[in-house]
């Protein structure tokens, strides 16, 4: 598929490249001056972590380690169930570490309400969250979000790390996609 092919498949552009890096600066900057003195580790949760992950941890003006895991929440179609299953798990101990979780989306919340907890059992000295996108559901659960990029309305987006059936991950924007792409 070329970049052709891609545009076809778009309805509307959400959100530019510009914007998100525009976004990514004061979010960064936010960081760097939040965890001044302290040791931070950036845990990105595959797949969709990896653009923001890449693209806010350069603006940072610290070295950084990061981790990453990769979770699978059950549950029917498109809605999160709550009920999660580690897929890849860290390979750093968090004990006493501060940790960042980096997040392409929040919707239902569910999977980084687990996620939190799990984290935080471990023995985290703290667990905080930065996400590029959230949604408005996820207002509903008690989920403390400290960092976010955009609060965007409740439709279905792809690009920049998001997918539909694995594909449009590398679209540099936000985007929506034309009904007739999922009808196909
Ligand atoms: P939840 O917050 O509902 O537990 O799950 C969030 C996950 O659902 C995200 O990490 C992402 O994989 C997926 N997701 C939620 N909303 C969207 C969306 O609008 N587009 C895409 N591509 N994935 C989404
Ligand atoms: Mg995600
Ligand atoms: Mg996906």
């Amino acid at each position: 598929m070329d970049a052709a092919d891609m545009g076809q498949d778009l309805q509307q552009v959400l959100i530019t490249e510009e914007e998100i890096n525009q976004r990514l600066d004061e979010m960064a900057a936010q960081i760097d001056a939040d965890y001044a003195g302290r040791d931070l580790l950036l845990v990105g949760v595959l797949k969709g972590a990896v653009y923001v992950m890449a693209d806010l941890s350069r603006r940072l003006h610290r070295s950084v380690p990061m981790d990453w895991m990769a979770v699978s929440s059950y549950g029917s179609g498109t809605k999160s169930s709550g009920v999660v299953r580690i897929l890849k798990d860290l390979d750093a101990d968090v004990t006493g570490r501060h940790v960042l979780v980096v997040e392409d989306i929040i919707d239902s919340g569910l999977t980084l309400s687990w996620l939190l907890g799990n984290l935080s059992s471990r023995g985290a000295a703290s667990v905080e969250i930065a996400t590029l996108l959230r949604k408005p559901e996820a207002a509903k659960v008690e989920v403390d979000v400290k960092y976010v990029g955009f609060d965007i309305p409740t439709e279905f987006v792809v690009g920049y790390g998001l997918d539909y059936a694995e594909r449009y991950r590398n679209l540099p924007f936000i985007g929506t996609l034309r009904p007739e792409v999922y009808g196909g």
